[in-house]
């Protein structure tokens, strides 16, 4: 079972789907940090939406979590309206982009509780819960000082216990730097297999390919989010790193995704891509290298429903 934001579904059902995507985020602390982490019309975001549903997208993974500008009520409309699934996040992001600071001051079991209601039972924004919405996956944000730090600490904490009650899956954000071996076996410490982890960002943060096959060796997935992130990684470069995984035998560990922002999408009059981007001009480059259409779903298809299936 997957969980989307408003509606349970099966993995066969999700079709097309990228896992670490951005289409809502409230005016608010991200806003502060760098004003293009906002996102906040309804009619541009759906636009995208649309436009990705047209050609081919079925699901995204929106990667805001509990109390960083997440609006639930917001996905769950874009969704019904636009046809796309969307899965919402439970968990943290990076202190910076707390708009609910209070969150802070809460013990690791209340923390933990919260993150366990959303996957079960309803979404908390804004103070507001509602049982109408619920979360499909948990979001741990590995800062530089995850391990140092009392507040990340209590965070991670929460979000494994939670992963342990409900089953959710477990997306990670890393830094450059971050040793993830070390938050693998963190996780397996408490209980929680590597293959529920989908750890994103690595195509931006660690560029030796020896150590992405050393990463996917302990059987997590790989989100490859930094599409046409031109300033992190040349889209020559990423598709390097994908033949060389393909090669390794480790293209069923493997996700896409663009993790958007509003900076960088056509309807927010940013730059010329879309949401669609993957669909309309990153596969048929693949295709071009040579990727077959069973390699294409595996990635896109396959490895999304299994990595977001509950089972
Ligand atoms: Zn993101």
């Amino acid at each position: 079972m997957i969980r989307t934001i408003w509606k349970d579904i099966l993995p066969e059902e999700a079709g097309h789907a990228q896992c670490h995507e951005h289409i809502w985020l409230n005016r608010g602390a991200s806003y502060k940090v760098n004003p293009a982490l906002c996102m906040d019309s309804r009619e541009k975001s759906l636009q995208e939406l649309t436009d990705y549903y047209r050609a081919g997208g079925r699901l995204i993974v929106d990667a805001q979590p509990t109390g960083c500008g997440r609006n639930a009520h917001m996905l769950a409309e874009l969704s019904r309206e636009s046809g796309v699934y969307i899965v919402s996040a439970a968990g943290f992001h990076k202190k910076e982009f707390f708009d609910q600071l209070l969150l802070f001051s809460w013990p690791e079991d209340k923390l933990a509780e919260l993150y366990t209601k959303e996957i079960q039972t309803g979404i908390t924004d804004s103070g507001q819960e509602s049982f109408l919405y619920r979360a499909g996956i948990l979001k741990a944000a590995a800062d530089k000082d995850w391990q140092t730090d009392p507040v990340y600490h209590k965070l991670f904490e929460a979000v494994a216990q939670a992963a342990v009650q409900t089953g959710a899956p477990v997306m990670i954000h890393t830094e450059k730097g971050n040793d993830i071996l070390k938050i693998i076996r963190w996780f397996q410490d408490r209980g929680i297999s590597p293959r529920k982890l989908l750890i994103c960002h690595l195509d931006r943060t660690h560029y030796d390919s020896s150590y992405h096959r050393e990463v996917l060796s302990t059987g997590c997935c790989l989100c490859y989010d930094s599409i046409h992130r031109l300033k992190y990684i040349s889209e020559q470069q990423e598709t390097e790193l994908l033949c060389s995984m393909k090669q390794s035998g480790f293209l069923e560990q493997i996700v896409l995704s663009l993790d958007t922002t509003g900076q960088r999408l056509r309807a927010y009059d940013a730059e010329d891509m879309g949401l669609d981007y993957i669909l309309c001009t990153f596969i048929p480059r693949l295709v071009k290298l040579g990727f077959t259409a069973e390699e294409i779903r595996q990635m896109c298809v396959a490895n999304a429903a299994r990595i977001l299936d509950f089972a």
